[in-house]
């Protein structure tokens, strides 16, 4: 039995067994424009279940903004978001249920400065999906248990690390358990001494099989966890492939130029 769940673990995270699934979310032709400026165009993509992509590409190469239109924080200026095959429009009560379904993690943690470690991750169970006090405070524990950060409950933002609150905004969002989870470049406002224990927790949330896309500029880490990393620029998807194909013999001038300088 459990080399049947083995088996069953790396089917679903196997690129190549991708059409034995259903995606979780679906963008088609999607574009972004902010005035004449063209952020994003014509970006198509899929994600499926348990898949960890990485997205990795320059400053300005639109990565940010396309994690902001797949959990509609930004409004798409064309093209689609799919959600389990249901258009999801810009607004309305179906756009706030399916955000809750999206979770995000910010590079600047985003954490509430007034409120404790606790009621940061109770904040959104109860006032977005309306559970009981004990419920939210119990569900709380458990994913600041998961991500080490149990001991500081009572703690405020400020009294922690770089990277203890980024483990707080992980639990927070982990908390209203999403489907799929994004982060825009975690660790890129952390000391370096602690960027090793988000990855780690990050790593760990992988393996469990959490669907994730990641923006990052950590390389050896999209290399090590990611099942596919796309490679942006200008706006476009160049590359979208596994790791270990893109980092090696990567098809496009583009991907190789942007690596060489990487590593
Ligand atoms: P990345 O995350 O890859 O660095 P961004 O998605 O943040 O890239 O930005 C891509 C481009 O979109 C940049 O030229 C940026 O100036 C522009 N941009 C991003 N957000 C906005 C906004 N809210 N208003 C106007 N321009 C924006
Ligand atoms: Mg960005």
């Amino acid at each position: 039995e459990a080399i049947e769940n083995h088996e069953d673990f790396n089917k679903g995270r196997c690129a190549d067994h991708f059409s034995e699934s259903e995606p979780i979310l679906e963008i088609q032709h999607l574009g972004k424009k902010f005035g004449d400026n063209l952020v994003l165009l014509d970006i198509d993509f899929k994600t499926y279940p348990r898949d960890v992509i990485c997205i990795i590409g320059a400053s300005g190469s639109g990565k940010s903004t396309l994690l902001r239109c797949i959990n509609m924080l930004e409004t798409p200026s064309s093209g689609l978001v799919l959600h389990r095959g249901k258009h999801i429009p810009a607004t309305g009560a179906h756009t706030a249920d399916y955000r809750s379904k999206v979770g995000m993690v910010f590079q600047q943690f985003n954490l509430f400065s007034n409120l404790t470690v606790l009621d940061n991750c109770m904040l959104g169970l109860r006032k977005i999906l309306k559970l009981p006090k004990n419920e939210a405070r119990a569900r709380s524990i458990k994913y600041l248990m998961k991500v080490g950060m149990a001991p500081y409950i009572n703690a405020k933002p400020h009294q922690l690390s770089g990277g203890q609150q980024q483990r707080v905004a992980i639990a927070r969002a982990l908390s209203m358990e999403p489907e799929v989870l994004l982060f825009d470049e975690p660790t890129s406002a952390l000391d370096p001494e602690m960027v090793g224990e988000v990855l780690d927790v990050m790593r760990a949330l992988a393996k469990e099989g959490l669907t994730m896309i990641i923006v990052t500029h950590e390389m050896a880490f999209a290399r090590d966890v990611s099942t596919r990393t796309v490679f942006m620029d200008q706006g476009i998807i160049v590359e979208d492939e596994r790791p270990e194909v893109l980092f090696t013999r990567p098809r496009e001038e583009r991907t190789k130029e942007f690596l060489t300088r990487f590593m």
